[in-house]
């Protein structure tokens, strides 16, 4: 991924989806007003940070991307695979129990809040679609990522094929223990799951990125790109919930298409 710094904020991009198409970007937890353990860019509601700090933080954002709040599309993140398809009626809102956003509509920002569980961002070029989601192993076993390329598929005519992936930081399989029942709950959903699951030292390890990537290669989407950035690894940018044990905030991850 490509680093950038400005006006004190820093965040990432991807190269596969830097184009004409298409704005994203991954924010780090650099630049925000949040105190400890919420420092300082938290733009997560319900992790116990001072509301008014968190809608602050989110001025922060939008100011420094020249972005619009009315335009601005969230979800209350359930981790689950309902998929909501966006328009310019839902602008300013919170959509409920959603974790993928969906839009063709340019000018819709969707914005996710992740500290571990994987942003997965979607876009075809050809139909000029747009999705954001949030996987972690309850999103992974409940197939959000094959719901949101159905999505595209059914609502905009995208081909799987021409669908360009990036999956952005997320705890990686160098930190991700879990227990034996996650691994039976993604067995279903992920074809191959045994290439994302590694045992050590008596522990099982599940790799988010190649579980999702496994996930959308059933589906068609070819063209994969992985951050590998581990958040649990990476305290100093991302917030994690496994690197901070649970007292941590969440960082954002934003996209939109162009006119
Ligand atoms: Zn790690």
């Amino acid at each position: 991924m490509i680093r950038h710094e400005a006006h004190g904020l820093v965040y990432y991009t991807f190269p596969s989806l830097e184009g004409e198409g298409i704005a994203h970007a991954v924010l780090t937890r650099k630049g925000g007003k949040s105190q400890p353990p919420y420092g300082g860019l938290n733009v997560g509601h319900r992790v116990g940070d001072n509301p008014q700090v968190v809608e602050a933080n989110h001025r922060l954002i939008l100011e420094h991307l020249g972005l619009k709040p009315q335009n601005l599309v969230t979800a209350h993140q359930v981790h689950g695979s309902a998929v909501a398809i966006i328009g310019h009626k839902h602008g300013g809102s919170i959509i409920p129990a959603t974790d993928g956003l969906v839009t063709a509509q340019s000018g819709i920002l969707l914005m996710l809040r992740f500290a571990d569980c994987v942003p997965i961002f979607l876009y075809d070029p050809r139909h000029h679609t747009l999705a954001l989601g949030h996987a972690g192993w309850r999103g992974i076993a409940a197939g959000l990522a094959r719901s949101m390329v159905q999505a595209m598929s059914r609502e905009m005519g995208s081909d799987p094929r021409e669908i360009i992936a990036a999956l952005g930081p997320a705890a990686g399989a160098c930190c991700y223990t879990v227990g034996e029942e996650v691994i039976d709950s993604i067995k279903s959903s992920v074809p191959h799951w045994e290439k994302a699951v590694d045992r050590r030292n008596g522990a099982f390890y599940l790799d988010m990125w190649h579980s999702i990537s496994l996930q959308l290669g059933g589906s068609g989407v070819s063209s994969i790109e992985i951050s590998s950035i581990c958040t649990a690894m990476n305290t100093e940018e991302f917030f994690s919930h496994r690197g901070e044990k649970g007292r941590t905030g969440r960082f954002a991850c934003l996209a939109w298409l162009r006119e």
